[in-house]
Parts: C-alpha cells; structure tokens; sequence
C-alpha cells in the first residue's frame, strides 16, 4: 500500500517515559476512507500512539505519515487536516456551549455566519440544544463530553482522531456519535478510534487493530479476529440439574470436550468443529438418554475472548496487568 491511499501510516513508532516504553515498534496503516479501531486495555499505548499521530507529542524513533504528510516534519500541514477529541477537553469553561462551537469554526476559519449554522447543527446532533446558551463549565460530565466530540466536528476533518469518544456517554448519545461518525466516513473522512469497547470496534471499524505493550499484537476485521482464534461453541441448558452429570457425558462423548458446567444455571458448554452436525448428534443423544434440554445456542467467540487469546488477558486489564 502506498502513502497516497493510505491515510495514516506508522512505521516502528517507539516513544519511553523516563527509560519505560509506551509504544514499542508500533505499525498501522490505515486506508484513507475508512474506520480502524485501536482496541487494547488501559495503558497498552493507544493514547501515546493518537497523541504521536495528530502531532502533539515527539516520539523517540520510527515514521509517521497522516494525510500525505510526515508528522514530524510537517505538524502544521498535518494539524490543519486532522480532527482530534480527546480525554482532556478543550472546552472554555466560562463561554456558553454554543460560543464555544462558534469559536472552534472561527479557529479553523470558517466565516461566522457558516460558524454558528454548523454549531446549531452539532448542538442539535448531540442533544445539546437545550443547553446551548449555558455556561459550559455547568454542564455535565456526559455534556462537556458530547461538547467536545462537537467540537472535532466544526469542520470536516480529512482524518478524525476519537480517542475513547464514548467513555462515559449514555446509550443515547453513544448512538448519536457512531451515527455522526458514519455519516463522516461516507464524506470520505478516515476514522482512527481508541477503545477499550469490543462493542465500538465491532460497531464502528473497518478493520481493528489490537494493541497491547506499545505495539499491535493482531489486525484484521472483527470476523477475522475472530475467525483466527476463536472456536464455536454449543451451549445448553438443561431443565434438571440432577441431569447435569449425565448431559455432560454425551456432550463430552459427542464433542470429544473439554466440558465446562455451571451447575448454578445448569449449563453446559463445550467446543465444537462440525457446529450443525455436533448440534444434532448432542440433541438427539440427551433426547435418547431422557435429559430435558431449557435452552441450546452455537456461538462464535466474542471480541472478549478474542483478545484473551491474543494478549493472555482480558481487555478491561489494569496497567498493573499490563505491566508484568
Ligand atoms: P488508556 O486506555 O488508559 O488511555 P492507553 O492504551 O491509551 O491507555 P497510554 O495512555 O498511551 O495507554 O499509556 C501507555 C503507557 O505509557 C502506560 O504505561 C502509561 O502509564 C505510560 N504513560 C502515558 N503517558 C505518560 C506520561 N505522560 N508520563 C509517564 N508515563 C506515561
């Protein structure tokens, strides 16, 4: 892939904290035009990684290309065709909501009176018409949030860095932004998003990144990951848990196991390769042994499980994890 269709590029990225390493050989390509999830536990590096990209933050090695242009040779090229929202807002406490939209559009020199249409059509996308006229430091933590998602919008960045854009914002205003997002990457923008949600990145990206210790562990879309670790798995539910033991036999015998049993909800889980053809032989052995099935699902492994594999931890890991 060349730099031309690709709208970010990493290559070897490396930046420590006093001799620690944050990021440590980080590679991502992102093609213009689409959406690519960074997905990875607290501390894994994916804030070091955005705030390299959108040229906040000097890296110690390696390259970075962000709309045709190196980030550390061309920041001001870089900074006037990017977007960025972050966990720290960039909000005026002291001007009201809409004041503050107006003044990003005229930051990013839109003239006023396309400024303020665009502000009263963000207000309006993001539930804050209302509030518009009050003070931003009196809104609410979800509301400062949604103000300065807003904010990253006022123009129509050629690619928009959303760093955990959803943290902490209620299923509404979730939906608001995923459909704001989309709405932007069918106008061509290209979307880099951090997330420690397997839900968003399934949601939201084209493909996802899995990012852990500073470097990127796995890519590919969420089928893909998915499809590369993961197993199916027959589930049941069985009405009687004194016919626990017994399912567990033919479900061993058919599946050739390992079984797991919850026996606090009777259930019964074991791996399967021939997914339909294991689905009937398990049924029709319980039926013939007398076990009365409640419930029976196959299922793919979810994102969760896929970054357990991965990464051997799971994906609300702690830095402390992280860090052995
Ligand atoms: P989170 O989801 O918590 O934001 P992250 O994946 O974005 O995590 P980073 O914030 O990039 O991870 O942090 C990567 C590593 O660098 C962590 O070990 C973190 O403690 C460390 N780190 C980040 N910023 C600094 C800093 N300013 N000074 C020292 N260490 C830092």
């Amino acid at each position: 892939m060349t730099y031309e269709t690709s709208a970010v590029v990493a290559e070897g990225l490396r930046k420590s904290y006093g001799g620690t390493p944050a990021l440590d050989g980080f590679d991502l390509t992102v093609p213009a035009g689409t959406v690519c999830g960074l997905l990875g536990p607290n501390g894994a590096g994916k804030t070091t990684a955005v705030r390299i990209l959108a040229t906040l933050l000097r890296f110690d090695a390696g390259h970075a290309r962000v709309a045709g242009y190196d980030v550390a040779r061309h920041p001001d090229r870089v900074r006037a065709l990017i977007g960025l929202t972050g966990q720290y807002a960039a909000v005026d406490e002291i001007l009201s909501g809409r004041q503050n939209l107006i003044l990003f559009g005229r930051l990013r020199h839109l003239p006023a009176r396309v400024a303020r249409r665009r502000a009263d059509e963000l207000l309006d996308q993001f539930g804050l018409a209302d509030a518009a006229d009050r003070s931003a430091g009196a809104y609410s933590g979800g509301m400062r949030r949604r103000l300065d998602l807003a904010a990253s919008l006022i123009t129509t960045p050629r690619v928009l860095f959303l760093d955990e854009p959803t943290t902490g914002l209620d299923p509404r205003s979730r939906n608001g932004l995923w459909e704001a997002v989309r709405s932007l990457v069918a106008d061509g923008t290209t979307v880099l998003l951090t997330t420690q949600y397997l839900e968003e990145a399934d949601q939201l990206a084209d493909r996802i990144s899995v990012v852990d210790a500073g470097r990127v562990v796995a890519e590919g879309t969420s089928a893909e990951l998915k499809a590369r670790i993961g197993e199916d798995r027959i589930e049941l539910v069985v009405r009687h848990a004194a016919q626990l033991p017994a399912a567990a036999g033919v479900v061993e015998r058919i599946t050739g196991g390992p079984v797991s049993v919850d026996v606090e909800i009777r259930q019964l889980s074991a791996p399967v390769v021939d997914r339909i053809g294991a689905l009937a032989d398990v049924m029709r052995a319980l039926q013939e042994h007398g076990v009365a099935v409640e419930d029976v699902v196959l299922r793919g492994p979810t994102l969760d499980e896929a970054f357990l594999r991965l990464t051997g931890h799971r994906s609300a890991g702690t830095r402390e994890e992280v860090a052995v």
